[in-house]
């Protein structure tokens, strides 16, 4: 492996998002004793370095050589805080691009929303991330900073991680099974506590499922039919919703674990007692929990949030039909942090 002389990162041969072997292997080759790649693990993913430069137990002489090899860390471009206490960062990459990470602290967690594309090809309806586009894939390490990046920003150790940010994660897959490994062997977030969120892509459920990671899937259904998934999702149109399901309770089989069902409600759209009864029929037969998400505004859509007695009407139902179920409110609303309204700027 040859030295890097700029921050220019040719993003293969960044540090971050390799594993202590492979950190020892890379500190050999630059004439260290294998002892100092445990260093260089620890000090990448504990102590949040963002420079060989900072990584005081290396000799002076050799870390001031080695100052400008890329460790793969973003910096902060901008950050705002809303009343509630969640953190909007936009993280400028190493090319200069710009992506979304969420801080949601509460009593006793801390928990990062991360974005896994820049921008998102999916275009729902309701989200303002696809309403611009979608630029690029994010490489595994660029999911790991902005957990890094969130942890040093609080001062706090980050508890749970939640694959919700830009971009849709199984249209990147490889690279988000890449993150969630490091960030659970590599930072020490337990699997159960790290969540993939996905619209569905035909047979992405399936690939993550032969991984059998002990993560949990939360797949976004916002429709109790095919037709109206359809008008919401373009996506849709080559995923019909009972295959989506199938391949749902595939997952489940080939992994034990649960999945979740996200459902955004749109005043007058989806949110009416019919469609409460058709999804809880859709889901009849699955041991799941629904995640009903009241619709948080975005300038480009003109839909509504129901009133709180249709959501109460709404939850009425799929808890007589026995499902779990409860409303997320999404946090940091003011700072334009909350669901569906990531696009990386600063409103
Ligand atoms: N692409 C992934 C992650 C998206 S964001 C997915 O589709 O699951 C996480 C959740 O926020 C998804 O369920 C998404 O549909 C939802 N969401 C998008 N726009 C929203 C909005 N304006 N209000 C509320 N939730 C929204």
């Amino acid at each position: 492996m040859t030295l890097q002389t700029t921050n220019q990162a040719n993003t293969d041969q960044v540090l971050l998002g390799q594993s202590l072997s492979q950190l020892t292997d890379w500190v050999e080759k630059h004439g260290q004793p294998a002892y100092r790649g445990k260093q260089l693990y620890q000090w990448l993913y504990q102590k949040e370095a963002r420079s060989l430069l900072d990584i005081s137990v290396f000799p002076k002489k050799w870390r001031e050589e080695m100052a400008d090899y890329p460790l793969g860390r973003s910096t902060i471009h901008h950050r705002s805080i809303a009343p509630d206490k969640t953190r909007k960062y936009l993280l400028s990459l190493a090319d200069g691009l710009i992506i979304e990470a969420v801080g949601i602290p509460t009593a006793k967690r801390l928990t990062v929303c991360v974005s896994t594309q820049v921008g998102c090809p999916m275009d729902c309806d309701f989200c303002a991330t696809g309403k611009g586009g979608f630029t690029r894939n994010l490489k595994a390490y660029e999911i790991v900073d902005q957990v890094l990046t969130v942890q040093e920003d609080f001062e706090q150790r980050v508890s749970n991680v939640v694959f919700m940010g830009m971009g849709e994660p199984l249209a990147n897959i490889d690279e988000v099974i890449a993150a969630v490994k490091s960030l659970n062997q590599d930072v020490g977030i337990g699997a159960r506590s790290l969540t993939v969120s996905t619209v569905g892509i035909p047979g992405k459920i399936q690939q993550l499922a032969q991984h059998r990671l002990q993560i949990v899937l939360a797949v976004s259904l916002h429709a109790s039919n095919q037709a109206l998934r359809e008008q919401l999702i373009p996506s849709a149109k080559k995923y019909t919703l009972d295959n989506l399901l199938d391949e749902c309770r595939d997952y489940v089989q080939v992994t034990g674990r649960r999945v979740t069902f996200e459902y955004i409600l749109l005043a007058g759209i989806n949110d009416l007692p019919e469609n409460a009864h058709e999804l809880a029929q859709c889901l009849k037969g699955f041991q799941t929990h629904v995640n009903l998400i009241p619709y948080n505004p975005i300038s480009e859509a003109d839909y509504q949030r129901p009133n709180n007695h249709r959501i109460r009407e709404f939850t009425k139902i799929l808890e007589l039909a026995n499902i779990a179920v409860s409303v997320r409110y999404s946090r940091g609303l003011e700072a334009n942090a909350a669901c569906g309204q990531l696009r990386a700027s600063k409103v």
